[in-house]
């Protein structure tokens, strides 16, 4: 098996995403033969011993690189994040019941689209003045006592925006954690449910990461069709059906990964600093780039920023890829520019974009 370091490229994209190197390579192995089983990894029965070794190991590794408390459940779920937008809603809220939401953009939106056809969902603060740049004040949130649950998005994908601390709500509190999941440690005294599309921070897609305590999973409707009741994955050890194996293992392999690079305090360390390199080469441009989330509130993840005109961040796109930095186009919804530096992606990558970004300043502005 070889590596194939020397001709990849810097990969900014927003998801499916850069993954650790390491992994990519042991993958590649594994497919071939898990474990010297003489089978391989994508040709293994899912009820049989060798991937319940590697259901088991991925659950041990989630809980402890995360932390997880014990009245946890983690459930492997499909249907992408997406999903959670309308089975959490299915799950929890009726035409008599309420939920609070907090809009930061585009997939809160979503979620809240959803949660409207199953009863009512109070959108208790919403961004859309400033396009999402910035996110409420945590004693401003009005939340009600008679919500079901409330619900926020942690990390916007979209518009670079992230909260730097958590909400607390008194009412069970969920998270959609998609674009940061395990970028940070996560303060569990104040969520009840936490879930992520694997495919930013965590591995491929296919699989949605959830993390749900068990006070709350009983609460869960069971008047459901099967695939869509979180209790019935949860007694079946998320193998009700045929899971996404590979997803899954992916997962186990990523959070040891993690752990070997210092866990989520670690990451967390070298996510400031990568972050950092970039959000000084906008500060210090001289006002030739700006930035479009709020200072306070910029993404570790999602760096969204703008040149002073299309026609410049056009060439900025091209020059950044003629040097090897591919994916570098913002979103429609804010155009210009976003950098995305999951936990995966590697400080040098960062450091040559943060050069990039001073020459090209320098010579265009
Ligand atoms: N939530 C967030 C924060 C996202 O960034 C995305 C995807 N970019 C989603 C949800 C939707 O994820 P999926 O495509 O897995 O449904």
């Amino acid at each position: 098996m070889t590596s194939t370091t020397t001709s990849r490229k810097f990969n900014f994209s927003a998801g499916p995403a850069v993954l650790p190197e390491s992994v990519i390579e042991q993958a590649q192995q594994d497919i071939w033969d898990l474990d010297g089983t003489g089978i391989g990894l994508l040709e293994h029965s899912h009820r049989g011993k060798a991937i319940t070794e590697v259901f088991d190991e991925t659950d041990a590794l989630c809980r402890e690189v995360g932390n997880i408390p014990d009245d946890f459940e983690i459930l492997y779920l499909q249907g992408g994040a997406s999903l959670q937008f309308s089975m959490i809603p299915m799950a929890f809220l009726n035409a008599d019941r309420q939920a609070d939401y907090i809009n930061t953009g585009s997939w809160t939106k979503k979620a809240i689209q959803e949660a409207q056809r199953f009863g009512q969902a109070n959108v208790i603060w919403d961004g859309k003045e400033d396009n999402y740049a910035s996110l409420p004040s945590l004693d401003s949130l009005a939340w009600n006592d008679a919500a079901t649950y409330s619900y926020y998005c942690s990390n916007n994908t979209i518009y670079g925006t992230r909260w730097k601390r958590t909400p607390s709500s008194p009412t069970p509190l969920i998270s959609d954690m998609s674009s940061e999941m395990y970028s940070r440690p996560i303060h569990w005294e104040s969520h009840d449910m936490v879930y992520a599309g694997a495919q930013k921070n965590l591995g491929p897609a296919g699989v949605t990461l959830v993390a749900i305590r068990r006070n709350l999973l009983e609460q869960a409707s069971t008047d459901l069709p099967s695939m869509l009741r979180y209790d019935i994955h949860a007694d079946k050890g998320s193998r009700y059906n045929t899971p996404p194996v590979f997803a899954i293992y992916f997962l186990g392999k990523v959070f040891d990964w993690i752990r070997t690079n210092g866990g989520l305090q670690g990451i967390e360390a070298m996510n400031e600093r990568k972050a950092t390199c970039i959000y000084n080469a906008i500060d210090d441009s001289g006002g030739f780039y700006t930035g479009h989330a709020a200072v306070e509130d910029r993404s570790r993840m999602n760096i969204t920023f703008r040149c002073p005109s299309e026609e410049l961040e056009a060439a900025f796109i091209k020059q950044a890829s003629d040097h090897d930095m591919e994916n570098l186009k913002g979103h429609r919804s804010v155009g210009g520019l976003r950098a995305s530096i999951y936990n995966a992606f590697p400080e040098s990558g960062c450091r040559q974009l943060a050069e990039f970004m001073g020459e090209f300043a320098r010579t265009h502005g």
